[in-house]
């Protein structure tokens, strides 16, 4: 049985709560440093477009890393699975998500996964557009599309904070431009990556796309196909190899189902066939897991039977 109750989310909200308290608020973006420890919230949507949630749902998050699962299903829609593979690889790294390390071992030189911050540049460079402002409004709009909320926008100050401190990404696109993996100016790019990062909404917009990937691609509220169907297998593949970064494997081991994390403290989870959930707890575990949500998700996988292994 899954949870069809708001009061049962609160319950288990105020047992993973308690969580919190052990882990920290991401610190390298100056933005994020001030985000409220305590707060958690969680969201689930069903394919028959009701919703449920409980905590602090009201509070709008950027997307951060769960962004890259939603750039990669664009440019795969946009250039194809064969020219996107080109360009990025399949393996997960075991690698925390912004390490340069096997960018230079690889060989071909190309990211390994589009999971982690190298991969995701490179994946954002494949988005179409005329301009890095087309390109960044397609990729709102598609999100927009996704959500079903015509307001979803980015967060400016964020988006800013990201940029001006975001040395090491620059890194990571000097080195791919070196090799040929990107081949546009590194301050449009960053600019598009970072605006990308601070895309914002809340748990249930969040959960309402965990949604659409759950049933491969479609619209719970209208039936309509959103993503092809093996656009939306090659997200929720990557999400359940990668998604949680260099703790994937513990993850799918706990919990069971493709999910993907940020920095922000948020998760998206596809429950495949059942449902999607949308999860924010800004406090971070060591790998940059949001340590009260991964706790929230581990009870829930338990209580609904939600593993898919
Ligand atoms: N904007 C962040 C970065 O690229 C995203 C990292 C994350 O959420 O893992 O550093």
């Amino acid at each position: 049985m899954l949870c069809r109750s708001n009061d049962e989310l609160e319950l288990l909200i105020s047992q993973a709560r308690a969580f919190a308290g052990q882990g920290e608020v991401a610190q390298y973006i100056p933005a994020l440093a001030v985000a409220h420890k305590h707060e958690l919230s969680v969201a689930l949507y069903y394919p028959d477009g009701k919703g449920f949630m409980a905590g602090d749902t009201e509070e709008n998050f950027t997307l951060q890393s769960i962004s890259k699962v939603l750039s990669l299903a664009l440019a795969l829609i946009d250039q194809g699975e064969e020219c996107v593979f080109t360009r990025v690889g399949k393996e997960p790294t075991g690698d925390p998500f912004n390490s340069i390390a096997k960018l230079e071992t690889n060989k071909p030189s190309k990211p390994l996964n589009p999971m982690i911050n190298a991969g995701a540049l490179a994946v954002t460079h494949m988005i179409k557009g005329n301009t890095a402002g087309e390109r960044f409004e397609r990729l709102l709009d598609f999100i927009r599309c996704l959500t079903g909320n015509e307001t979803i926008t980015y967060n400016k100050e964020i988006a800013k904070s990201e940029f001006e401190t975001a040395h090491l990404n620059r890194a990571l696109v000097y080195f791919m431009k070196e090799h040929g993996v990107i081949d546009e100016d590194v301050e449009e790019l960053m600019d598009l990556y970072t605006k990308q990062c601070a895309i914002e909404m809340n748990c249930i917009d969040l959960a309402r796309v965990g949604c659409v990937l759950a049933m491969d691609g479609c619209d719970p509220d209208t039936g309509k196909q959103l993503l092809p169907i093996d656009v939306a297998r090659i997200c929720k593949t990557f999400m359940v190899t990668c998604g949680m970064y260099n703790a994937s494997g513990e993850f799918a081991i706990n919990v069971g189902i493709p999910a993907k994390s940020g920095v922000s403290g948020g998760i998206m989870g596809a429950v495949p066939k059942k449902c999607g959930i949308g999860i924010c707890g800004p406090s971070l575990d060591e790998k940059g897991n949001s340590i009260a949500g991964i706790k929230l998700l581990e009870m829930m996988a338990k209580r609904y039977s939600l593993s898919m292994f």
